[in-house]
């Protein structure tokens, strides 16, 4: 059996082309475009690549993007005023501080302190409760885009097995609870599940977010299961270089699935995608308006 490989790539420029089209009526409405403040604190070089991407990305969806560059050794207490301006700031409808922050600033707290509704990240308290409870708010970037990749494979997702391998905040929580609210029955595995193959091979739906290197073998996958491959490694290419892996092994699962997300070009791309969609639901939210549909 040879698996779909899912395009993720693909699947993130045709939903950052519904976001771009949907501007202009915005637009209309309010006399404005959709502002996202990217904060970055230091010289991360990772971190400068993806902030450079999310701020090119907004201005060529047509939203206006401003990036306030700190030096490494700015005060908790500086850039807490400066989240603080952001979120008065009535053409700031999104904001995203870019982490990891320097080891002496609390994220917490930053996290914190930004307006629950100009939270694009999704990682606000708030919004964690919000998805935890059922209601509405805005979602963390990488788990909402993998949701759109299986509901563009499979459709509806009601009944499905789903397990999750990877229990943090930013991924693992959230895709389980996403997973929750579209009826699947899920099992969110970690560092200390007992027998994870065997778990693993229960799932309709398996999804990696763990940060190691080809970890789930094809052994572990039910035939036919969908797989979805948060995990971005890089490792040495045995020729003097090196490339990105998953978490899992693409090649050997590639035979037992029926679809997988590659890495890169899977779930990656999905992420910027859908900072684009999350800046423009904040929009319409704090301009009192029903985000577009089909978002
Ligand atoms: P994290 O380190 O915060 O969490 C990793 C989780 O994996 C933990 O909950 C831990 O319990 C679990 N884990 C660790 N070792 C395990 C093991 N041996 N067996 C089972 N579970 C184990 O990581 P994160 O921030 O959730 O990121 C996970 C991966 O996803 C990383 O590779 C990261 O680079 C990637 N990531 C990708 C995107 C994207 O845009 N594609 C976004 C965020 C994170």
């Amino acid at each position: 059996m040879s698996a779909r490989v899912i395009d993720g790539k693909a699947f993130a420029l045709a939903l950052r082309e519904r976001v771009a089209a949907a501007v202009p009526a915005f637009r209309a409405a309010t006399g404005r475009v959709p502002g996202l403040s990217v904060v970055i604190v230091g010289e991360d070089a990772a971190s400068q690549v993806y902030v450079r991407s999310k701020g090119k990305a907004t201005e060529a969806a047509g939203m206006a993007s401003v990036t306030h560059r700190l030096p490494a050794d700015t005060t908790q207490a500086e850039l807490l005023a400066l989240v603080a301006a952001l979120n008065a700031d009535e053409a700031v409808d999104g904001i995203l501080v870019q982490l990891p922050l320097p080891r002496h600033i609390d994220e917490s707290a930053v996290i914190a302190a930004i307006d629950p509704d100009k939270d694009v990240d999704g990682f606000h308290v708030v919004n964690a409760g919000r998805l935890a409870a059922g209601l509405p708010g805005l979602v963390p970037c990488t788990p909402l885009g993998c949701v759109m990749l299986l509901e563009d494979v499979l459709g509806d997702l009601a009944g499905l097995d789903a397990v999750v391998i990877g229990r943090s905040n930013i991924v693992g929580k959230p895709m389980a609870q996403l997973l929750t609210a579209r009826s699947c029955t899920v099992t969110l595995a970690h560092s200390r599940t007992r027998d994870l193959p065997a778990v693993c091979r229960r799932a309709d739906i398996l999804v990696a977010a763990v940060g190691r290197p080809e970890m789930v073998k094809a052994d572990w996958v039910k035939p036919g299961a969908t797989v979805i491959d948060v995990g971005i490694n890089r490792i040495d290419d045995g020729a003097g270089g090196t490339k990105l892996v998953g978490d899992v092994d693409f090649a050997g699962l590639s035979e037992v699935a029926g679809a997988i997300t590659p890495v890169p070009g899977g779930v990656g791309p999905m992420t910027i995608a859908v900072l684009l969609r999350n800046t423009l639901v904040a929009a319409h939210l704090r301009a009192g308006l029903a985000p577009p549909a089909g978002l």
